[in-house]
C-alpha cells in the first residue's frame, strides 16, 4: 500500500518549520522534545499505518475529556448526564471558570450556603428561588471534572473512580494504559485553578465529593500515558461505533459515540472550533501535550503529536497534518463528494 509512504511525506512537509511553544506549566511538557512529530491512521477495520514518532509516550491530558465523557453516558444514559454537563460551545479557554444557568430551584427557607442569587418568586412572598446551573460542555475542564465524577457506583474513592477511568481508557486504546506519575505531581503542585473549578461544581451540588479529592483523581486521569498509535486506537474505537477494531471489544454503544462525536465536533477544538470544524472538519480533540486525535464515522481514526502549541492550545503541526490528511483524502464530513 502506498499509504506508509504518503503518511511520511505529509509528517515531513508539516516541519519546513517548528513554530509555537510547549505548554509550560507541567514541567514534563515544557521539557519535552519538541522536534519529535508523528501521525498515526488506522481504519475501522484495525489497519494502522504510522509515521513518524508514533511510539513515544505522552501524558493524554484533554483528550481524555472525550473518553471519559462516553464512559459517563456509557453508564448514566445521556439524559442524567445532560442534567449536569451541557452541550454548548463555550468560546472560552478550555480551564475558564463558568457554568451557564439552566433554571431556578426552590430551596428552603433561610438556606442560604450555595447558590450566587436567591430571591422570592414573587416579591416579597413566596418560596426562595436559587439559579441552577451547569458546565457548558464536557471538553472544557468545569464539565470534564464534573463528568469524571460520574464514573461508577456512588460513594466510590476517588482511587476506585480513577482506576474504573484507566481501565474505560485502556479498553478504547486496546492494551492497558499506564500513568506518568511524574506529570501528574508537577501537574498537582500548581493545580489551584482546577481546584478552583472543582470547588465552584461542589457549591452548586454539581458534584458531590470533596473538590481536593476529584482534582487529584482528574489530575491523574490527565496523566494517562499514550502513544499516537494508541490515539489513533481510540479514535477508531469512536469511528467505529464503539466497538475496538483489534480486541473486537464494544466499549459504548453507538448512541453513545453519535452525542461524543457531535460534541467533539463544536466543542473539541474550544476557542479554535469554528477554524478547525472549517478547515478540517472532522470531529476531534485536542490537548497541551501536543497530541490531537480525530475520528471520522465509519472510516478511521486519526492521532498526531507534536508538542509546540498554538494560541489555543493546539499542536501547530498536528493541525497541519490534520488539514492535509482531511485535503487530500476528502474527509471533511461536509465535502459533498
Ligand atoms: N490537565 C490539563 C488541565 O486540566 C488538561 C488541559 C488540556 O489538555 N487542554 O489543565
Amino acid at each position: 500500500s502506498p499509504i506508509p509512504d504518503y503518511l511520511q511525506v505529509v509528517v515531513d512537509h508539516s516541519s519546513y518549520d517548528n513554530p509555537g511553544h510547549n505548554a509550560s506549566y507541567i514541567s514534563e511538557l515544557r521539557d519535552a522534545d519538541p522536534n519529535r512529530v508523528g501521525a498515526c491512521l488506522s481504519t475501522v477495520d484495525g489497519v494502522v499505518y504510522a509515521a513518524g514518532d508514533t511510539d513515544v509516550e505522552f501524558t493524554i491530558q484533554s483528550i481524555s475529556k472525550a473518553f471519559v465523557y462516553a464512559l459517563a453516558l456509557e453508564q448514566n444514559g445521556l439524559e442524567a448526564v445532560l442534567e449536569r454537563v451541557g452541550v454548548e460551545p463555550s468560546g472560552e479557554a478550555f480551564n475558564e471558570l463558568s457554568l451557564e444557568q439552566v433554571g431556578t430551584k426552590e430551596i428552603a427557607d433561610g438556606y442560604t450556603s450555595t447558590g450566587l442569587w436567591i430571591r422570592r418568586r414573587s416579591g416579597n412572598s413566596g418560596p426562595l428561588e436559587t439559579d441552577t446551573r451547569r458546565p457548558l460542555n464536557p471538553m472544557i475542564n468545569a464539565g470534564a471534572i464534573t463528568a469524571h465524577t460520574l464514573i461508577g457506583p456512588a460513594g466510590i474513592s476517588a482511587d476506585e473512580r480513577f482506576e474504573l477511568i484507566r481501565k474505560g481508557l485502556s479498553a478504547f486504546a486496546g492494551r492497558d494504559l499506564g500513568v506518568d506519575e511524574a506529570a501528574f505531581e508537577s501537574e498537582m503542585n500548581t493545580a489551584y485553578r482546577n481546584t478552583a473549578i472543582a470547588c465552584m461544581l461542589r457549591n452548586y451540588d454539581l458534584i458531590d465529593v470533596e473538590p481536593e479529592d476529584v482534582v487529584k483523581a482528574y489530575t491523574r486521569q490527565c496523566a494517562i500515558s499514550v502513544t499516537a498509535r494508541d490515539l489513533a486506537l481510540m479514535a477508531t474505537t469512536l469511528a467505529n461505533g464503539g466497538v475496538q477494531p483489534l480486541t473486537e471489544e464494544r466499549v459504548v454503544r453507538p448512541e453513545v459515540v453519535r452525542q461524543v462525536l457531535s460534541v467533539m465536533m463544536t466543542c473539541g477544538m474550544y476557542n479554535g472550533a469554528g477554524d478547525w470544524v472549517s478547515s478540517v472538519g472532522i470531529p476531534a480533540k485536542s490537548a497541551v501535550s501536543g497530541g490531537i486525535m480525530a475520528a471520522l464515522p465509519g472510516q478511521l481514526g486519526i492521532a498526531t503529536f507534536s508538542t509546540r502549541l498554538d494560541k489555543h492550545g493546539t499542536s501547530v503541526r498536528g493541525v497541519r497534518i490534520c488539514k492535509r490528511l482531511s485535503d487530500d483524502m476528502g474527509l471533511h464530513i461536509m465535502h459533498a463528494p
